[in-house]
């Protein structure tokens, strides 16, 4: 997705909304923009400098919140796209949070631990003086896990004297993490898709579904998906993966990967005792299995105008971030596929974010089946609101997305 791309969707999504044209250029602009270079003590003993950002779209709504990225891809534009996309999720599944994001550019996996340690303590200390549990709330992210996160902390401690629960969410429970956040973005999107069955007056039984991506998303996602009856007739990763008409047993499919079997291999094995019907499929091959619901859950532009009318899902749930492009967007349209935009599939992760907030911050503590249940019902609220608004003002649900996200951020002005 370009930069320009998302500026021009708020941009003419703030004009429908007829908001004037300067409440229009701060939500298209980010407030503020961190950017740091920053050294650190190699191994070796010498210093090497490194860049990162803090990109801070929209604290309107609440403080800015959004993850920390270590990549050798990360650069300015993309924390910008990241942060605006964050202050419309947000926005959208309706949590009193902005929108932000961060990143170093590193390769971590050349760092030792000790390096890498001190590298998040340094970028921690730089950007201190903009983070907070009341002003911008860092996450873990691509490259980035509770244990950084929680160097991040203590960096921030030791700078600041202040001890601040909540500043960051993501954390191992034993720090004041919640159980839920794991398997959270996954049981957001299988909340989504048995509201798209019931807007269907379909039962999740009679629905086939294909999964790209089997990582923390698709696993959770075919977990919860599998527990309420769709049947999963597809799955893979980047190696490509497997299909079954009648449906693939979740479980098994799981455990073997877990075992370290790769999904492509799993194929005319004994899923299904001898049955000669389970098939290998592509990673990219699988977009186009003839399904019902198609779910993208692995990296972005998977669909495209190369591919996009070899579609022949009637429903496409975008759990990756931008798995579709724009031509391919107006393609699918025209074949009326369905799409469930990623600014509202893949909020669950963010939801269950805010609850490890609020209880850090304001000790509202629920317990994992209450969390569950919450972040289900927000989930399927913020869909029936989107679903309403595509109704009424006869438009895809991306565009009722951002109509309904923008028109949040404004009110809050
Ligand atoms: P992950 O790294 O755990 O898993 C990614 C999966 O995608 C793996 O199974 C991998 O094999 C597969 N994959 C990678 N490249 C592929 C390709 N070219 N073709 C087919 N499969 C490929 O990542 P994740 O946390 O599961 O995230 C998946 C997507 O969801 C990403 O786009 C991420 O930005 C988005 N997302 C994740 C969260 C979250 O909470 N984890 C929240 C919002 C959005």
């Amino acid at each position: 997705m370009a930069l320009n791309h998302i500026e021009n969707l708020i941009e003419k999504t703030g004009k429908k909304l007829k908001l004037s044209d300067n409440l229009i250029e701060q939500l298209r602009e980010p407030q503020r923009i961190v950017e740091v270079n920053f050294p650190v003590k190699m191994d070796s003993g010498e210093v090497e400098v490194f860049k990162g950002y803090r990109v801070q779209h929209n604290n309107f709504r609440g403080p800015y919140k959004g993850g920390i990225r270590f990549h050798t891809q990360v650069n300015l534009e993309e924390v910008k796209i990241l942060s605006a996309l964050m202050s419309l999720k947000t926005a959208v599944v309706n949590i009193p949070f902005g929108g932000g994001k961060g990143g170093v550019l590193v390769d971590p996996k050349k760092l030792s631990t000790s390096e890498l340690k001190r590298l998040t303590y340094a970028y921690a200390k730089s950007i201190s003086d903009f983070i907070g549990e009341q002003k911008d709330i860092p996450a873990p992210d691509v490259n980035t896990n509770p244990q950084i996160m929680k160097w991040f902390k203590d960096s921030f401690e030791k700078e600041t004297l202040r001890k601040e629960p909540g500043l960051i969410t993501g954390k191992a429970e034993k720090d004041g993490g919640i159980k839920v956040r794991d398997e959270a973005t996954g049981l957001g999107g299988a909340a989504i898709a048995l509201e798209v069955a019931n807007s269907m007056k379909r039962k999740p039984q009679d629905l086939t579904v294909a999964i790209q991506g089997f990582g923390n998303v698709g696993t959770h996602l075919a977990h919860h998906m599998d527990h309420m009856g769709f049947k999963i007739v597809a799955i893979a990763d980047v190696d490509g993966g497997v299909t079954h008409e009648d449906g693939l047993d979740y479980h098994k499919t799981y455990k073997k990967l877990r075992d370290g079997e790769p999904l492509k291999k799993l194929c005319f094995c004994s899923l299904h005792g001898e049955s000669k019907d389970c098939c290998a499929v592509g990673a990219k091959e699988i977009l186009e299995e003839e399904v019902d619901i198609l779910i993208p859950a692995a990296v972005g532009d998977q669909i495209t105008s190369s591919n996009a009318n070899k579609i022949r899902a009637k429903v496409i749930i975008e759990m990756a971030n931008h798995p579709i492009d724009e031509d391919a967007q107006k393609i699918l349209e025209k074949k009326n596929v369905l799409i469930v935009p990623d600014i509202l599939a893949n909020a669950g992760g963010v939801l269950a974010s805010y609850f490890e907030w609020d209880e850090n911050v304001n000790g509202q503590k629920l317990s994992y089946e209450k969390a569950k249940k919450e972040l289900i019902d927000k989930m399927q609220s913020a869909y029936k609101e989107v679903d309403r608004v595509s109704k009424k003002k006869k438009c895809t649900l991306r565009e009722a997305a951002y109509q309904v996200a923008i028109s949040r951020l404004a009110s809050a002005a």
